[in-house]
């Protein structure tokens, strides 16, 4: 933090010291921890850590003695034995007096500063010695967009101010800071901050938090469909009791869900080709409606052959495996299945895993530590993001440009640990293809590996329809090729491609695949049907294409905003949650099922409807949709030109 620092006496370094390095290196909150917490009964941490605090304390102090674990229990134990080892200058030399929050001559803003550092520190993983202020938030930080707008939400209701309250754009927690304070001067006055002492700071924020509940409660009873809150208000809440938030989600939700605005998981009864039979729970019956939400995009899913192969199987080998991978749970099905991805793809070697997000758990956290970076696009699939988060790895999130990512690559040119450059091959909320060119070059530049997650490209790019690096002529130049089995290829499970050495690698360090069981081998039989008629038919290629050009074109004639789409996935961008919720409702009316995305599927404010199609949709259901998509935006008031 920067502070101005009036004069603090050595003690003071020394004990602040001492409490930054245990939150550092435990993740505790800074103010969560006093001196006589014991490590072990109070904190969890054992005695190995406890070696490794004290070594990394040793090592910032540059001291000549190392510091013994012996006799230490509590934080004052360590403080102890520290100062007997520690003078004043070893203190300056180490930058320890500065790195934390010093009294600063305004309390106020202080104040501010600290509840914006705590919320983040919170939300985001980071201990707050290491929220550099002056860091921008998203590319240095990795503080993705998500976690961003719940850190802002509670400190809006922290600072009580309404959540309609406008926040300009900012790049770095400093200028949140500076929002905040002048924000909240504008609405409280001067005598706001003369009241603030540092006595009655401590338990400020939770009297806001307090207040903000009660006044979220007290809302409960609002007829829903004028309830500003999203889904995001449901998410980092603090209570004493962790289902309170689950109670309030649920008057949320139940009230949206009998305005017919939240649709999610109503059961088909039929199966799913370019119609389907849906139990609508809100009417009680079924009704068929025009299915735009399906991922099987060459519509196998219902194949003759695939669902042959899966009954031959299932005959052969039993309903499913008896173990992980590892131990008895690998059958001869999933080894045909990862050479035939691996020959797809063009690469030496695949693995299977039990799905498409935890293919990217795996990989990412098997591959990355906390000593590496990983770039990764503010708008991939949440499984990279959690990844990320597994593996612990320091994200650095470009905002959804090439240039963004070329800006933040040279900026840690020098890192001394390995970087991987993540990103969707299609993105899955926007339909876009990412510049795979430039990436590769950019990564080539900087030394940095790539995965690519092809999900939505595997049965949809490239000439025979193997996915990103086929789009591009670029087969074999992207590191490591990750898909799911569950979107074209109808089945069920995640997948990666690339040299042998680094699959190999994986199959013994993603914990996803070690400590998990994997796919029944009567799916493994359904995929390579799959992928064998894919290649045999390629006419299901080119009617999915034919189809996302004439409905695109129409669409566009009216005015819809569709973004950069150049895929299967149509994006109907709105923007505003309640009036895309409206619309997806409208369509539903209409009999047509479409996704409607809210957050957390996408940041607040960039709400959408998401339109699949496949090759399975004939001309006149891409007519019904279009005159249905035209009528129902009109009724709510999505802006078009017709
Ligand atoms: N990556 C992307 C880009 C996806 O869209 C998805 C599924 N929505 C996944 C990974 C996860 O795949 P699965 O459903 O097989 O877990």
């Amino acid at each position: 933090m920067n502070t101005s620092t009036p004069t603090v006496s050595s003690g003071d370094k020394l004990k602040h010291f001492t409490l930054s390095m245990i939150a550092e290196y435990t993740q505790y909150n800074i103010a969560d921890l006093n001196l006589s917490c014991h490590f072990e009964n109070d904190l969890g941490i054992d005695s190995v850590s406890l070696v490794e605090i004290l070594a990394e304390i040793n090592q910032r102090l540059n001291l000549s003695t190392p510091l013994s674990a012996s006799g230490i229990h509590t934080i004052e134990d360590v403080i102890t034995i520290v100062s007997q080892y520690a003078d004043e200058g070893t203190l300056e030399l180490s930058g320890a007096e500065s790195s934390q929050s010093l009294p600063s001559p305004c309390v106020a803003a202080r104040f501010i500063r600290d509840q914006v550092c705590a919320t983040f520190a919170l939300h985001s993983g980071y201990t707050e010695s290491d929220l550099d202020l002056d860091a921008e938030y998203e590319s240095d930080l990795g503080i993705d967009s998500v976690t961003f707008t719940v850190a802002i939400a509670d400190l809006l209701k922290a600072f009580q101010l309404g959540t309609t309250t406008v926040i300009p754009t900012c790049k770095t927690l400093s200028e949140i800071v500076q929002f905040f304070e002048r924000t909240v001067q504008q609405e409280r006055g001067d005598n706001w901050e003369n009241n603030i002492t540092p006595e009655s700071t401590a338990g400020l924020v939770d009297t806001y938090i307090d207040k903000a509940k009660q006044s979220m409660t007290s809302n409960s009873s609002l007829s829903l469909d004028d309830d500003p809150r999203t889904m995001r208000d449901f998410v980092g809440t603090r209570h004493p009791d962790l289902f309170q938030k689950a109670k309030e989600f649920k008057t949320f939700y139940s009230q949206k869900k009998a305005n017919n605005l939240y649709w999610y998981g109503m059961p088909l009864e039929s199966v799913c080709t370019n119609k389907a039979v849906i139990f609508d729970e809100v009417a009680g019956k079924s009704r068929e409606f025009l299915m735009f939400g399906s991922n099987s995009y060459l519509g196998l899913s219902n194949h003759p052959k695939v669902i042959q192969a899966i009954q031959d199987a299932a005959k052969s080998y039993g309903a499913t495996n008896t173990g992980c991978r590892l131990i008895a749970g690998s059958n001869v099905l999933h080894l045909e299945l990862e050479r035939k991805l691996a020959q797809l793809k063009g690469r030496e070697d695949c693995i299977v895993y039990p799905s498409g997000y935890s293919a990217n758990l795996g990989a990412i956290s098997a591959l990355t530590t906390k000593h590496d970076l990983v770039f990764t696009d503010a708008i991939n699939h949440m499984s990279i993001q959690d990844g990320c988060k597994l593996a612990g790895a320091q994200r650095k999130i470009y905002s959804h440009s090439l240039n963004d990512l070329e800006k933040a690559l040279a900026r840690y040119a020098d890192h001394p640990g390995g970087k991987l450059i993540v990103t969707d091959g299609v993105f899955s909320m926007h339909g876009d293809i990412v510049d795979l060119p430039r990436l590769v070059k950019l990564a080539n530049h900087y030394g940095a590996r790539v995965l690519v997650d092809d999900a939505h490209s595997t049965g949809v790019l490239g000439k025979t329809g193997s996915g990103t690096s086929e789009h591009f002529n670029m087969k074999g130049e992207v590191d490591l090729e990750l898909g799911t089995m569950s979107k074209a290829l109808s089945g069920l499970g995640g997948f990666v491609c690339g040299d042998a050495d680094v699959i190999e690698y994986l199959r013994f360090y993603s914990h996803s695949y070690v400590f998990a069981a994997t796919i029944p081998a009567h799916v493994a039989a359904g995929v390579i049907a799959s992928i064998d008629i894919m290649l045999q038919e390629p006419e299901r290629l080119e009617k999915l294409w034919d189809n996302i050009y004439y409905f695109r074109t129409k669409l566009l004639q009216v005015g819809f905003n569709l973004e950069h789409s150049d895929s299967a996935i149509i994006p109907i961008v709105v923007g505003d949650d309640q009036v895309t919720l409206a619309f997806g409702r409208a369509v539903r009316a209409r009999n047509m099922f479409c996704q409607t995305v809210v957050f957390p599927g996408v940041s607040v404010g960039d709400a959408r409807l998401r339109i699949s199609i496949t090759s399975e949709h004939t001309r006149d259901d891409l007519d019904q949709a279009f005159e249905i998509l035209v009528e129902s935006a009109q009724e709510v008031g999505v802006e078009i030109t017709v």
